[in-house]
């Protein structure tokens, strides 16, 4: 969370006074409906939709392109567990793949881990740093696979000149309190196929084969779960949406000033961005292994940590998608060595938000005396 305020205070008592908390009973025009079209217009992409948390926009965009049990997704091995246990979610089974020096998916490593199951690939665009998009996006197209950008991380970060998440077949936000923009818990998804979203309106609302949108819906209706928001995070993220812009400049400001700084600076290179011209994030790579404060030290965001998936356990011993899998999976610790080694070598720098350019400067500076 970089800035909320008094707008987002006063956004929330007009639901109160309104009293009208769900956004399928106010008719058209509702907090919720007015923060999806802003979001298709400023990130130029066909339909938004909220929902209660960046996994349920992940379990919801799976659902929406069909992935199911048998399928295999390609995820990165560092990257929020949640973006492994949504797959789990829908009955597919994540393959995992290493991340190159830029902390996100190898596009090389996809292209090995590919077996006649894959349906989809999840890259994840790790601390507002993105992808490499353009060799994902042609991988896909030679393999015939979906992609869904995770960019929970990065929301409001583009890669040459596009908006992340509005580049693969889907991608998915999060409105958490530790992303760019937040209304506690919340998420979204994006799409330019209308197949898919319809289908993701139809899994996250359970009643949305009687509501008034139904009757426009091609997709046949079938059994969903309740993921909607309510029109409290719909106002909130209304004004948060508008501090977006402002926020992103902020990050870039301040990344371009400590990129400048660490650029003479011996003791460590920085991160690989996948577009340098809008970068927001500055995370660093020594040559060695740290003594601490390394990234693999950031506990559920790497795949050695994800006890529940190595172990392959579901709520049910029925329900479990690595007995569905076409094929024997084996996961192992050292599966991912190279994930390891790189994380072991890199920390995150955060972007001092509040500091003026001056400060930045030198704290960018204090960092390479240290
Ligand atoms: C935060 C995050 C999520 C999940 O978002 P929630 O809103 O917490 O459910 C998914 N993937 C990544 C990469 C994240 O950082």
């Amino acid at each position: 969370m970089f800035e909320i305020g008094k707008e987002e205070l006063d956004a929330i008592a007009q639901v109160i006074t309104n009293k009208q908390f769900m956004r399928y009973r106010g008719g058209e025009g509702g907090f919720t409906e007015t923060f999806e079209e802003e979001v298709c217009d400023k990130f130029k992409v066909k339909h938004a939709l909220t929902v209660n948390s960046g996994t349920s926009a992940l379990i919801c965009s799976l659902v929406a392109m069909g992935v199911g049990p048998g399928d295999e997704v390609i995820v990165p091995a560092y990257t929020w567990i949640a973006s492994a246990m949504a797959v789990c979610a829908v009955g597919a089974v994540p393959i995992l793949a290493d991340i190159d020096e830029s902390l996100t998916i190898d596009p090389e490593d996809i292209e090995r881990k590919i077996t006649p199951y894959t349906k989809a690939v999840i890259p994840v665009h790790m601390i507002n740093t993105p992808c490499d998009m353009d060799r994902i996006m042609s991988l896909a197209k030679e393999h015939g696979l979906l992609i869904l950008e995770d960019t929970c991380q990065a929301v409001g970060i583009s890669y040459k000149g596009k908006v992340l998440g509005s580049i693969g077949d889907m991608g998915t936000l999060s409105f958490n309190m530790y992303k760019n923009i937040t209304c506690g818990e919340g998420g979204a998804l994006l799409t330019n196929n209308d197949k898919f979203y319809e289908r993701a309106i139809m899994y996250h609302d359970a009643g949305s084969f009687t509501r008034e949108h139904a009757k426009a819906m091609d997709e046949p209706f079938f059994p969903g779960v309740n993921y909607r928001v309510s029109e409290i995070q719909g106002a909130i993220l209304g004004e948060q949406f508008k501090r977006l812009p402002g926020i992103i400049e902020k990050l870039c400001e301040r990344r371009k000033i400590m990129a400048e700084v660490f650029a003479d600076c011996d003791k460590f290179k920085m991160v690989k961005n996948n577009d340098e011209s809008s970068a927001a994030a500055i995370p660093i790579i020594y040559d060695k292994p740290l003594e601490s404060g390394s990234l693999l030290e950031t506990g559920r965001h790497i795949y050695t940590n994800w006890e529940p998936l190595m172990n392959q356990i579901a709520y049910h011993k029925d329900m479990n998608p690595f007995k569905w899998a076409k094929r024997k999976i084996i996961y192992t610790d050292d599966m991912c060595q190279k994930t390891l080694d790189i994380l072991a070598r890199a920390k995150n720098i955060e972007i001092p938000y509040d500091m003026s350019l001056n400060e930045t400067k030198a704290y960018a500076e204090a960092i390479c005396n240290e």
